[in-house]
């Protein structure tokens, strides 16, 4: 088993903590900032044990010097020189080892051309580390990759199995959601999705993880196929011919500016 629970940090990241319950060791996930995670080690009495990290982004690797200051453990990442302090450079279908929880590495290009992600079956409860690729309701933005390949990178990580948590690197369900209604309006689990999300918000809950079955079902960037999306693009300028990355770039633009 492993336990999973979010070190929220600046405005609206989350830095993922993966702890083994039976020791006490933690792996976290794109620290961008040292400090929560240290006084969330000291509260709770817990040993950093390894470091993940998804792309080269400042708000997730700026704890990474200090947090291995006086700490000898691994740091998984991207095989990207413009990062310091990786001690693993991982490649798309390269596996991890947590313990002995097994990852695997899906390269994500799109929103930077570095990005990767974390995936493991772990028993009947599989689990998505996936940065700033997929958002719960929405993608990362296109910083230095194209439509065409965050689209396949979407189309990887939609082919994991549906009961997949993903745990996303920031709180941006409620206006990813507002912007998924402006694309489907009459998409009756997204308005019940949008609600259900309201209220968590309202009590400070996280939206994060959800399910890539609920993802499916809302995520406008991952139904780019769907009538209804192609429908929207067209009045943002795409036009029915318009191929699912093709869709997917004319919305995510739309987004960009909503
Ligand atoms: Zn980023
Ligand atoms: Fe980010």
């Amino acid at each position: 088993m492993l336990m999973i629970s979010p070190i929220p940090a600046f405005k609206d990241n989350y830095i993922w903590m993966l702890h083994i319950p039976s020791s006490k060791d933690v792996f976290v996930v794109d620290p961008g900032d040292a400090t929560v995670v240290e006084a969330r080690l000291t509260r709770d009495g817990l040993n950093l044990a390894g470091i993940l990290i998804t792309h080269h982004h400042h708000d997730h690797t700026g704890g990474v010097g200090e947090l291995t200051r006086h700490r000898s453990i691994p740091v998984y990442g991207p095989d990207n020189p413009a990062i310091t302090g990786i001690t693993h450079r991982l490649k798309d279908g390269d596996a991890i080892h947590l313990n002995t929880v097994r990852f695997t590495i899906i390269a994500t290009p799109g929103h930077t051309l570095d990005h990767i992600a974390y995936f493991t079956e772990f028993g009947d409860n599989p689990a998505l580390f996936c940065g700033d690729t997929l958002f719960v309701g929405g993608c990362g933005r296109l910083f230095e990759g194209t439509a065409q390949q965050m689209y396949a990178s979407l189309m990887r990580l939609a082919a994991l199995p549906g009961n997949t948590h993903i745990y996303c690197a920031h709180e941006y369900t409620q206006a990813n959601l507002r912007f998924a209604l402006a694309v489907e309006p009459d998409n009756p689990v997204l308005q019940q999705r949008a609600q259900q999300v309201a209220r968590a918000r309202s009590d400070n809950q996280p939206t994060v993880p959800s399910t890539l079955s609920q993802e499916l079902a809302t995520n406008p960037f991952l139904r780019s196929d769907q009538p209804g999306v192609i429908q929207a693009a067209c009045g943002q300028g795409g036009d029915a011919d318009s191929s699912p990355a093709e869709v997917l770039g004319i919305i995510r633009a739309w987004k960009d500016n909503f």
